[in-house]
């Protein structure tokens, strides 16, 4: 019998990293002699792809040049703050424990995504890091795509906290759980807007619907 699998965006929606990625951000803009935008600027940003974002926060700047500034600067410190949710690993012991494969999709490149999963403990409750390496990045639904594939199972449900992560789980066929925590990634408005199955504040509710 194929395994149903769930996935997961990770940063805002596994880990609270967001302070991490926002000030590496600012960084590698301020790097560049560029004045950093303030966080709120940054904020609802965060889930494009580096290039876009960096063509959106510092115009005037070489995007290719900020894009591996970040990854140097972030690969450096994007443990200082980041931890996982309170819920994350009780809930995806029990998901496991109900017989799903677990697969991170995240718009990170998968080392880099692999490294901090490592970093903070999550490698052991997941079945595969998928990262975006080199395709068309969420809302495309080539992560989840690839990561369904890489682990040979029927994809149930998408979570995430982007609108990104809902388009994405939309194009791959999944249903899709959108989390909006307090100072998240993306306000309640602009993730209902995406029309997700369900909205929570964090991810225990999701343990009832599957
Ligand atoms: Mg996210």
């Amino acid at each position: 019998m194929t395994r149903r699998a769930i996935c997961f965006d990770l940063d805002g929606t596994l880990v609270d990293s967001l302070g991490d990625i926002i000030n590496a951000f600012r960084a590698a803009i301020a790097e560049q002699g560029f004045p950093p935008p303030a966080a709120h600027v940054v904020r609802p940003l965060v889930g494009l792809p580096l290039h876009d974002m960096f063509a959106t926060l510092a115009p005037e700047g070489d995007a290719d040049v900020m894009s591996e500034a970040y990854k140097r600067i972030h690969r450096q410190t994007f443990t200082e703050t980041s931890t996982p949710f309170p819920e994350v690993v009780e809930v995806l012991t029990v998901l496991r424990d109900k017989g799903f494969a677990l697969a991170v999709t995240t718009t990170k490149d998968t080392p880099m995504a692999r490294e901090l999963v490592t970093a903070l403990g999550l490698l052991p409750h997941l079945d595969l890091v998928q990262g975006t390496d080199g395709f068309p990045a969420k809302p495309a639904p080539d992560v989840v795509d690839h990561a369904l594939r890489a682990i040979s199972a029927e994809g149930t449900w998408m979570v995430g906290d982007t609108t990104h992560d809902i388009g994405a789980g939309q194009a791959a066929g999944l249903r899709t759980y959108a989390v909006c925590r307090p100072e998240g990634t993306h306000d309640r408005l602009m993730i209902e807007a995406a029309g997700p199955d369900h909205v929570e504040e964090s991810l225990l509710p999701l343990l009832d619907l599957v």
